[in-house]
């Protein structure tokens, strides 16, 4: 049984959820501009950015290539550049930066310890991201408050911190995601078939269990307050970035 049969549930409001969302995206294009859609191609993002695409609004895609994503998702990657109207756009990390922390580290380090994890995502992530987002006033992610207890509160226009973060799923749950993916025919991760619920680098992703909570799959080998990359973790918490 594949994602869709599994998750595709929409809440008995979903229509009017829907309704604000794409009411929210077009006002943060007129208002907000310039942003960006930061995508990891996971099943909320391909959400956001499907409903870009329908409504034509001048939003760019964004995607942190880390050079540790898994196939699958680079195999979308390359769907999304052929098929997406708005812009894709690719970040990569510093090559130089990657070779040196391999060479005094090892292959896949972020195991040994929280430091060497946030080292690796602040090479492999946040530079990448804060090149992404030079000059941007705001971007779109694809955050929901039922992803994790940290993100309970994410509002749906985020403006804690300088750059605004528009988070126009964040009442939607799972079963409306996979609602929509499944209604409009959307291309997805087929990692998410194979009980990925949340996508990242391979070395730090891993399939979940029945109950298990949705980040319950990421760096797996920490405490759970811990499981942030830095890229939606407030300034006064940052360890690394
Ligand atoms: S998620 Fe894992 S592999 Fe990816 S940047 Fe962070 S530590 Fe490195």
């Amino acid at each position: 049984m594949g994602a869709v049969d599994l998750h595709a549930r929409p809440s008995k409001d979903f229509e009017e959820k829907l309704a604000a969302t794409r009411k929210l995206l077009v006002l943060a294009a007129s208002e907000f501009a310039p942003l960006k859609q930061a995508s990891s191609l996971g099943a909320e993002d391909v959400v956001i950015t499907h409903l870009v695409n329908s409504l034509e609004l001048p939003i760019p895609v964004f995607v942190l290539e880390t050079g540790a994503l898994h196939q699958e998702t680079l195999d979308l990657l390359e769907r999304t550049k052929s098929l997406s109207r708005a812009p894709v756009e690719v970040y990569r990390p510093v090559q130089e930066s990657v070779v040196q922390f391999v060479g005094r580290e090892g292959k896949d380090p972020m195991y040994r310890s929280i430091a060497l994890r946030k080292e690796c995502c602040a090479i492999r992530k946040l530079e990448p991201l804060a090149r992404a987002l030079e000059g941007q006033k705001a971007w779109i992610t694809g955050l929901r408050r039922e992803q994790s207890n940290a993100r309970a509160e994410v509002p749906a226009i985020d403006t804690a911190e300088a750059r605004v973060k528009i988070n126009p799923l964040a009442d939607w749950t799972w079963g409306d995601v996979w609602h929509y993916i499944s209604v409009n025919q959307v291309d997805y991760n087929p990692l998410h078939d194979q009980f990925f619920p949340s996508i990242g680098c391979a070395p730090c992703t891993r399939a979940i269990s029945l109950g298990e909570d949705f980040r319950a799959g990421r760096w797996w080998w920490e405490d759970e307050a811990a499981k942030e990359c830095g890229l939606h973790v407030k300034n006064e918490d940052k360890v690394t970035a």
